[in-house]
Formats: structure tokens, C-alpha cells, sequence
């Protein structure tokens, strides 16, 4: 049985040990995340480019993800490089400070407006929420804090305050510049960091058309701001193509407990938005150093299978583990395993809602006859965008939908899609009256039906128009 839940794996310097990549592509990953937040521009172009003669050779459709750092707030450098603080202790956060002068007492942060966006009672919390301090008091350029929670703290930790409220501009000179590199490489889809309006999703979509990008935009949910007002992540789910339930950064500022219930809202509204969505962060986090993951983490995979995602993803787990390829696999086969589950496999059809578009009404009617229609083994759509079966698969089903373009673009970004996977064929090299036997005998030579399968598909009247798909055809493989 295939997997229908995908896997996005990033990329570092564990990947680019001799054999990794080849070995990551052969467990299955769907899609490559290339981190901006490290490395340089160079070394994304030339992960990009082993990414792609490596997928070619297997003959596989992979995705890149260009994940751009955005406005993560950091604190700057310590003169020996890290402290110890304990609980009770003062310390300050200086935005005067310079780059690597903190000590026992204080630290330099490299954003301004921090201490007009705290104030006395407020709870700042440094390198992902492991150390938390108490604002006690704010002085010109000082925050002073009281350490609530202390630890090793080392240069350049991150820094969130919880209930959410620093809010630098999503998009950075940066990030910017990474578009840059991100539309060179051919990025099939883009991540935006912190964003908390649609706008920022608008504009990073803009900067990859001004460099002749068709890259699809992921927002990152990641700020308490843009989960507090369902109006408002309405409006950036839309403005996007996918959404990443971001849980490093936004677990830190909502709360772990919290970040239960909004995992499956995000997951269940993208989905209803007919958007993707790839939960992130810490899923396997124990296989940095270990070859096996814990069941804790086989069942937080499996339930964001359970809970609908299209992707789960690996960070450090594959881009600075010592088990990168064990990952992917204990992934992959935690996902199967979760599939099994027949609630995976049921929809509730949209009954009630009206659609506007033939090709909607086709995709919608299509999963409701595969589901019910006893011997249906497959779905094919003919498609140019992917919009047709990026549809079919907003439902629930067990059966496979097969995206059949000859547009490589679209082959690469379905990958993300949850149940959809792409086959090369272009349908105006056959006669009109010959294209369904062909594209049935394509899934027959590759194994994936036989002979006497009932199998549907869709397509448009017009070979090559986007978003002309106005038939469906039930048939007999
Ligand atoms: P990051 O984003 O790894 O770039 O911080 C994901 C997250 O915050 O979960
Ligand atoms: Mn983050």
C-alpha cells in the first residue's frame, strides 16, 4: 500500500553527507525544504541543483520548499558565548548592546522596538520557550527581567513573548534577497515566516512574479496574532496556496496546550479553504541521536494524520540528525500505520455547500462516485494546473488519485498533496478517441490497476485549457 500523507525533510549538513540525498529520495520524500535561516545562497542552489539530476535519474516528481528566515527576533552574542541562568536571577535585554557583549547580567537583542512592544508582567521566552523570563521592569533601552525558568542560554537564541505581540514586518531585505536565489533554483513553493496579514503573503507572492517565479506561497502560522482571529487566518489562508502549522515558534507563544486544538482547526479549515497543509516541527525530534523513534512521537505523527494534513515534516531530524534516512522511514511507515484508520477514508461531501466552478463540481462528484461505486480501484485526472485533483483530494478517500500532466511544474507541486501522485503524459499526442485506453494503460504498465478495474476519469473538452475539466467518465481498465 502507497503512502498518501507526504514527507518534507530539510535539508543541512547531514543531508550533504555522500549518499544522503540519493538514500532520502529512495525512502520517499515528496518534498525538499531548504532552510534560509541557515547556509548560504550557494549552498541552496547547489542542494537544488542534486535535487533535481538526483529525482530526474529515479524518474520521480519532488517539490522544493524555499523556507525564508523572516523577522525571527534573536538576542545578539555573549563574550564567552553562552551563560547559565538560574531562576531568580536578573537579567536584562539591551537593544544598546553590542554584538558580542553580553555577560551574566545582560544581552544585546537586535531589534529596536523591543521595548515599546513589552511591558512590566509580561513573559519573554528564549531559545524556543526553554528559558522564560518575567519583564520586571522597562529603562530606555533595557528591558529588565527576572528569570523564571533558567538554563544554558547560547549567541543568537530566539526570542518570543507569549500571548504573541513583537511583530516585525513579515518580509526582510533577506528574505528579499533569498526570493532571489529561491526563484533561481526553480523553488516549486515559497514559505513566508511570521506572517500576520494577508498582505505579507500578497507580497512575497508579487516578488516571485517579478523574477518570473510561479512558485506557490506557504504561510507559516506561527504568530498568536494570527491565531486569535479566525477572520483574520481566514484571510491569510486564503491569500495562500498552503498553510505550515509552524508548532516551533507558535507552540512557544500560545502554549503547548493550546497548540492541541488549533493543529486541528488549521488542518480542518485549510482543507474546507481547498488549501494544503504540512504540520511541522519536533515530530520525530529524539532521532536527531537516536535510530528509533518513541511512541510519543509515532502518535503525534499519526495524529496529524488522523487530523487530515497533507505533509508532516522533518527539521533537524534529517538536516543536523545522525539518522537522517531512519527518519524518513519511521515517518513513512508511522504515516501507513495511521492510514489504516478508516475515518481517514470518509467524507462528509461538502453536502451543503454550493460550488461555483464546473471544475469544482466535477472534482467534488468524482470522490463521491470513486467512494461509493463498488471496483473503483483509481483516479486520473487530466490535468494542466493540478487544480482538478488539488480538489479531489480537500475530501477523504482510500483510493489513489493520479495527476497526469505533462507540465513538469504541476508533476512537482501536487507532490505536496495528500493522495495525489503524478504520472508524465501528454494527451494531445494520442487521437481524442484513444486518450482514456491510453491513460489506463499507463497505470496498467506501472502495476497500479488491472485488467477488469473499474477506474474514473476527468478531463477537460479542450486538451491543454486550465481549468476546463467539465467531464468525468466511469471505465473499464
Ligand atoms: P522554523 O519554522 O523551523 O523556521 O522556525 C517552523 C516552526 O516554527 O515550527
Ligand atoms: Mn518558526
Amino acid at each position: 500500500m502507497s503512502r498518501r500523507t507526504k514527507i518534507v525533510a530539510t535539508l543541512g549538513p547531514a543531508t550533504d553527507r555522500p549518499g544522503v540525498l540519493q538514500g532520502l529520495i529512495e525512502s520517499g520524500v515528496n518534498v525538499f525544504r531548504l532552510n534560509f535561516s541557515h547556509g548560504r545562497s550557494q549552498d541552496h542552489l547547489l542542494r537544488a541543483r542534486q535535487i533535481r539530476e538526483l529525482s530526474d535519474a529515479s524518474n520521480t516528481s519532488v517539490a522544493i520548499l524555499a523556507d525564508l528566515q523572516g523577522p525571527k527576533i534573536r538576542i545578539q552574542g555573549f563574550k564567552n558565548n553562552s551563560i547559565v541562568l538560574k531562576a531568580g536571577d536578573l537579567f536584562c535585554l539591551d537593544t544598546a548592546l553590542g554584538e558580542q557583549s553580553g555577560d551574566q547580567t545582560g544581552v544585546g537583542v537586535d531589534y529596536k522596538e523591543l521595548v515599546e512592544q513589552c511591558s512590566a508582567g509580561d513573559t519573554l521566552l528564549l531559545d524556543d520557550g526553554r528559558i522564560r523570563l518575567q519583564v520586571v521592569s522597562i529603562e530606555e533601552t533595557r528591558v529588565h527581567c527576572k528569570v523564571l525558568f533558567g538554563g544554558t542560554l547560547s549567541n543568537k537564541k530566539g526570542i518570543n513573548k507569549l500571548g504573541g505581540g513583537l511583530s516585525a514586518p513579515a518580509l526582510t531585505d533577506k528574505d528579499y534577497k533569498d526570493m532571489r536565489t529561491a526563484a533561481k533554483l526553480g523553488a516549486d513553493y515559497v514559505a513566508v515566516s511570521f506572517p500576520s496579514t494577508a498582505d505579507d503573503i500578497n507580497q512575497a507572492r508579487n516578488a516571485m512574479v517579478a523574477e518570473h517565479s510561479q512558485a506557490r506561497i506557504v504561510a507559516k502560522i506561527e504568530r498568536a496574532e494570527a491565531v486569535s482571529d479566525k477572520a483574520l487566518l481566514d484571510e491569510i489562508i486564503l491569500a495562500s496556496d498552503a498553510v505550515m502549522v509552524a508548532r516551533g515558534d507558535l507552540g512557544v507563544e500560545i502554549g503547548d496546550p493550546q497548540l492541541i486544538g488549533v493543529q486541528k482547526y488549521l488542518i480542518k479549515r485549510a482543507r474546507q479553504l481547498n488549501r494544503c497543509v504540512i504540520t511541522a516541527t519536533q515530530m520525530m525530534e529524539t532521532m536527531i541521536n537516536n535510530p528509533m523513534p518513541t511512541r510519543a512521537e509515532v502518535f503525534d505523527v499519526a495524529n496529524a494524520v488522523l487530523d487530515g494534513t497533507d505533509a508532516v515534516m522533518l527539521s533537524a531530524e534529517t538536516a543536523a540528525g545522525q539518522y537522517p534516512l531512519e527518519a524518513v522511514r519511521a515517518m513513512s511507515e508511522t504515516c501507513i500505520g495511521a492510514e489504516k484508520e478508516p475515518s481517514t477514508r470518509r467524507s462528509s461531501y461538502r453536502l451543503e455547500r454550493n460550488f461555483q466552478r464546473i471544475d469544482e463540481a466535477i472534482a467534488m462528484s468524482t470522490i463521491y462516485a470513486a467512494n461509493h461505486l463498488e471496483g473503483v480501484a483509481a483516479v486520473i485526472c487530466l490535468t494542466e494546473s493540478g487544480s482538478t485533483p488539488l480538489w479531489m483530494s480537500r475530501l477523504s478517500t482510500g483510493l489513489p488519485i493520479f495527476a497526469f500532466s505533462k507540465q513538469t511544474a504541476t508533476r512537482r507541486r501536487v507532490a505536496l498533496y495528500r493522495g495525489v501522485y503524478s504520472i508524465p503524459f501528454d494527451a494531445a499526442a494520442f487521437p481524442v478517441d484513444s486518450v482514456n485506453d491510453e491513460a489506463m494503460n499507463e497505470l496498467k504498465k506501472r502495476g497500479l490497476i488491472n485488467e477488469g478495474d473499474c477506474v474514473i476519469l476527468t478531463k477537460g473538452s479542450i486538451t491543454g485549457a486550465l481549468g476546463g475539466t467539465d467531464s468525468m467518465k466511469i471505465l473499464r481498465a
